[in-house]
């Protein structure tokens, strides 16, 4: 299945996005609009994603399904952190090695955002294979007196950048007094960050000319969006909690290594997820990692709440809301139902208008809405369109007999309907209506039909 190909006609489309950086709407403009290049961080392997974590993936999502539409080659990098002292901790506290914990995290990470009909990234490049470009720029950077090295250490020297701070948009004294560095005695300022750190023969490390050691975060992504997106690329995204410092250090890192460089012309940060109307804690009890929410609820239901709400808006997860958009869910498919759409439909222009006014999502979905009303009315040409723009969101990857057959189990099903059919063969009709209710009791609906018994959820 091919999701949201190249529309040619649609290219010629503004498209505006919110840019951190600048605090404003601004028309995109791709270096190259033959060739779109957008990074995301991606996630710490150490254990499941989380509910939060999916925020950002999902934004991606929806933004490079809508450039793709837009432009006729993008690529997308996302990167696997898989070296991080949470990493190192986790496999020491599982008595795992790390290689087995981050491959099995990275497996269960993947295995999440397919169900969510995520699409996977061109390149997901992973840290540890990268260690030989992060050292290339740490030389650099040293070489041209931007980072010193300290008792194993190397440091990023912030008061040698003048814009450090631009992307935040913070001083470097606010930043200070926020106390989110780590005040140590090799550091010249207390805002300098890790470039490289030394590590103990316990912990994972790498040669270098700074002796056994290992990088810091910040420099994974600077090193892994040159390798693969080159000094100057269009777009760079996450989370609205890694504006500041990991976004401020990458940017610092890249531009100081290539001076005349613009790194990342456009930033784009998604709001938090709160979780039953607080900030997700273990302590709370509101915490869920993507696996536990869909095994409990279909995954494109989860999907849809999250397209609910605006990107740049806090997104406030809840069962109910989750119960509301598995019934939206349910409506639209009803209506394929009714109507079975046509492939190939032109996206319903209320819906890319919504999209390319920086991915208005909750705009987006609701022009499906009118359409579905008239597809439940038989209208052909709208059970297409809803289709069409609905798939342009990356919904609708299942057909409506698996949307209403997911979450059951199947073989239990089809057990008691042969039991009910064997029943009716021998006359046995209040042992056949005990088992459609029972059924039905259930939330499976049972149909008769020429060609035998049929089920859906209901
Ligand atoms: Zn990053």
């Amino acid at each position: 299945m091919v999701d949201s190909p190249f529309l040619p006609s649609l290219s010629a489309r503004p498209l505006l996005l919110t840019d951190s950086q600048t605090h404003r709407k601004r028309v995109f403009e791709p270096l190259d609009p033959e060739h779109v290049r957008v990074y995301y961080c991606g996630p710490t392997v150490y254990d499941a994603a989380h509910i939060g974590n999916l925020r950002a993936m999902l934004s991606a999502d929806v933004l490079v399904r809508l450039l793709r539409a837009l432009y006729p080659r993008v690529t997308f990098a996302r990167n696997i952190t898989d070296v991080d002292d949470r990493i190192a901790d986790r496999a020491r506290a599982n008595g795992e090695e790390i290689a087995a914990l981050t491959a099995r995290t990275t497996a269960d990470f993947h295995a999440d955002v397919a169900e969510l009909n995520i699409l996977p990234p061109d390149i997901e490049p992973r840290a540890t294979h990268h260690i030989g470009e992060m050292l290339a720029m740490i030389g650099r950077l040293i070489a041209n007196g931007h980072a010193y090295e300290a008792e194993g250490h190397v440091l990023f020297s912030v008061r040698d950048f003048a814009s450090y701070g631009a992307l935040s948009g913070r001083s470097l004294d606010d930043m200070l007094a926020g106390a989110r560095v780590e005040i140590a005695p090799y550091k010249r300022d207390p805002g300098d960050f890790v470039l490289w750190k030394p590590s103990s023969d316990d912990q994972p490390g790498w040669d270098s000319p700074y002796g056994r050691g290992r990088p810091g975060w910040h420099i994974e992504c600077s090193a892994m969006s040159h390798r693969y997106l080159g000094e100057s690329f269009d777009i760079h995204g996450g989370g609205d909690d890694l504006l500041f410092p990991h976004h401020e250090n990458e940017r610092a890192q890249s531009l100081c290594c290539f001076p005349g460089s613009q790194f990342a012309r456009y930033w784009l940060h998604n709001a938090m997820l709160l979780s039953d109307g607080e900030k997700m804690s273990k302590s709370l009890g509101n915490f869920y990692t993507i696996r536990q929410v869909i095994t409990r609820a279909p995954a494109q239901a989860l999907r849809l709440l999250y397209l609910g709400a605006h990107y740049r808006s806090v997104l406030d997860f809840t069962w109910d809301k989750l119960e509301d958009a598995k019934k939206t869910l349910d409506r639209f498919y009803r209506a394929f139902e009714k109507s079975p759409p046509a492939d190939g439909a032109p996206v319903p222009e209320a819906v890319l208008a919504a999209l390319c006014d920086d991915l208005n999502t909750p705009l987006a979905l609701a022009a499906l809405h009118p359409l579905a009303d008239a597809a439940m009315q038989g209208d052909a040409a709208a059970a297409a369109a809803l289709k069409a723009g609905g798939t342009l969101l990356g919904l609708f990857h299942q057909t409506a007999d698996e949307w209403f057959r997911a979450g059951a189990d199947e073989a239990a099903i089809e057990r008691l309907i042969a039991a009910r059919l064997d029943a009716r063969r021998t006359r046995d009709f209040a042992r056949a209506d005990e088992i459609r209710a029972a059924l039905a009791a259930q939330g499976i609906l049972l149909e008769d039909g020429p060609h035998g018994t049929s089920w859906r959820r209901a």
